[in-house]
């Protein structure tokens, strides 16, 4: 039969020692990276969505994704030859303290499949059940949460940001019972799984529980398997440079993906070192966000409302935070600090480095010296002088007409889109907005380089749909009433996230007035 010709491996199960006890009980786990663990069952499976082109690329057919074995593997219910399921065990720093052992608590990975490009890609089950190490909690997920999760990281993967990949969505048929709010409310909701994909889904935590435990052997073995698994250029390099050098290259890769979140104006909402992916990928999409009006201090996430800990403007420096718990971690393996510190020490400059590439190409600028560099601190202030959405600003400012722009009286009118309350814009601010867009068009104006070039340089950095809070809310309302047809017009919007797609305006829409207070819009809490 060729049915669902893929041949799946277990390649981290192969390599790495496994938790010895099999029964799914909540234990403390020691000397082991994983235990194996059955999904538990889906009452009703549906097929809500799945990405075709991810799907084509693992080698799944059209009739293996439409047929009723693909829904049966992807809801649980049925494991193929090869699959050896099994929960990671990790541990972390929650909100800057040592939680101890967290792990795989409602994700389960199937096994690895190689994709049409020849690179190894896991499976994971996210709420596919309890495994030994979903402490007090049930090992499933909500609809809500979950179809976030599916739209944002295909969403993110469109935009060219690092993440972690999502296959399926599958509606479990089976009600779960979640307090949204933390009120003392709880009510049954429809329950989801989403199958992600990535290369590996070891964490920041995988190599923290390793250090913590004292277990230099397991923490050695880890290191050497995910070096020679996803690091393959260092895996010859001497010992112990090597680690030195794969450090490294997690700093290097991390600060590339905050970049690229600053870029877009994501914020992920829960950047605790266990939601770090060692590949420097996205991952764990919870109480995420994305900017709306231009606010450095916000946060989706209702939990990290007190100290705002991942707000937007702080993830750059959480994340070298989070690469001082690793470097802390894997210490042990090189037997010296000062390595680890010079590598951490690089980050700031390395940021700043990239950040200001960015932001040139985000304003369309051939270079940044003492004229261009007055106009970037500026901006910053300019942005939050009114509500202003991050989005669409930058996209307007490639349309600006730049002669015009120098000339005109009230230069900020041809802007005012962009604003949420535009009437209340003060004269002062006004004056401010137009003193830096007249400043701005005349570094352009006095710029050697094609306007058309500019433009599509812009339109490449600065994208138009985004995943916006509200839509994700507008997607979940419909998907909860049976309407899978919103969903599928959004994903296919987000699959060409700089382009103008005539017709799809409503998805490139700033937040509606509604939206501003309604939660699961702007205010997300952990339950999910
Ligand atoms: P996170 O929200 O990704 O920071 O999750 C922190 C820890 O809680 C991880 O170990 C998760 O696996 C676990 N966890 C979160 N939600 C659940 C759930 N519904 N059931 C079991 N474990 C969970
Ligand atoms: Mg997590």
């Amino acid at each position: 039969m060729t049915f669902m010709n893929v041949t799946i491996e277990s390649d981290f199960v192969g390599s790495l020692p496994a938790d010895p006890i099999q029964e799914n009980y909540l234990r403390q786990v020691r000397g082991a990276c994983y235990s194996f663990v059955e999904p538990s069952r889906a009452g009703k499976p549906q097929l809500l969505t799945y990405s075709s082109e991810l799907a084509k690329s693992l080698g799944f057919s059209l009739t293996d994704c439409e047929s009723t074995e693909f829904l049966e593997v992807f809801s649980g219910n049925s494991i193929l030859e090869g699959m050896k399921p099994f929960a990671m065990c990790y541990g972390g720093h929650q909100f800057g303290n040592w939680a101890g052992q967290l792990g795989d608590g409602r994700a389960i990975t199937l096994g690895e499949l190689i994709d049409e490009d020849g690179n190894r890609q896991a499976l994971q089950l996210k709420g596919a059940g309890k495994t030994p190490y979903s402490r007090s909690a049930d090992g499933l997920a909500v609809l809500r949460s979950s179809l976030r999760e599916y739209v944002c990281s295909e969403a993110m993967y469109h935009l060219g940001v690092p993440t972690t990949r999502a296959l399926t969505l599958v509606g479990t048929g089976d009600a779960v019972i979640r307090d949204m709010l933390y009120d003392g409310h709880p009510a049954p909701e429809p329950g989801a799984i989403v199958c992600r994909v990535a290369p590996s889904f070891v964490r920041f935590g995988n190599f923290e529980i390793c250090a913590a435990q004292r277990d230099l052997k397991l923490l050695k073995q880890l290191a050497d398997y995910t070096i020679n698994a996803d690091f393959p250029a260092l895996k010859d390099a001497e010992e112990p440079q090597k680690y030195v050098a794969w450090f490294e290259e997690v700093v290097d890769r991390t600060v590339n993906m905050i970049v690229h979140w600053m870029r877009v104006g994501f914020v992920h909402g829960v950047m605790n070192t266990d939601n770090m992916s060692i590949l420097g990928l996205t991952i764990d999409y919870g109480p995420y966000g994305w900017l709306e009006d231009y606010d450095p201090d916000w946060t989706p996430n209702t939990t990290d409302a007190a100290t705002r800990r991942y707000r937007y403007g702080q993830q750059p420096w959480v994340a070298q935070w989070n690469l001082l718990q690793l470097a802390n971690a894997i210490v042990p393996l090189i037997g010296e600090t000062k390595p680890l510190e010079d590598a951490l020490n690089r980050f700031p400059p390395t940021y700043q480095e990239r950040w200001e590439r960015t932001v040139r190409n985000k304003l369309g600028l051939t270079e940044l010296g003492s004229k261009e560099t007055p106009l970037i601190t500026e901006l910053e202030n300019v942005l939050k002088l009114t509500e202003t959405d991050m989005t669409l600003f930058f996209r307007e400012l490639a349309n600006l007409d730049v002669d015009a722009t120098i000339s005109a009286e009230d230069p900020v009118h041809e802007m005012e889109s962009v604003f949420y309350e535009p009437t209340s814009i003060s004269a002062k601010q006004r004056e401010q907005l137009n003193q830096w867009l007249r400043s701005y068009a005349t570094l352009i104006k006095h710029q050697d380089q094609d306007p058309e070039q500019r433009i599509a340089r812009m339109n490449a950095t600065n994208p138009l749909y985004v995943p916006r809070n509200y839509l994700a809310q507008l997607a979940i309302d419909e998907i909860e009433n049976g309407n899978l047809k919103y969903l599928e017009d959004w994903m296919s919007v987000l699959k060409n996230p700089y382009s103008e797609q005539p017709g799809k305006e409503s998805f490139a829409t700033k937040r509606p007035d509604w939206a501003r207070t309604r939660v699961g819009c702007s205010m997300l809490s952990c339950s999910s």
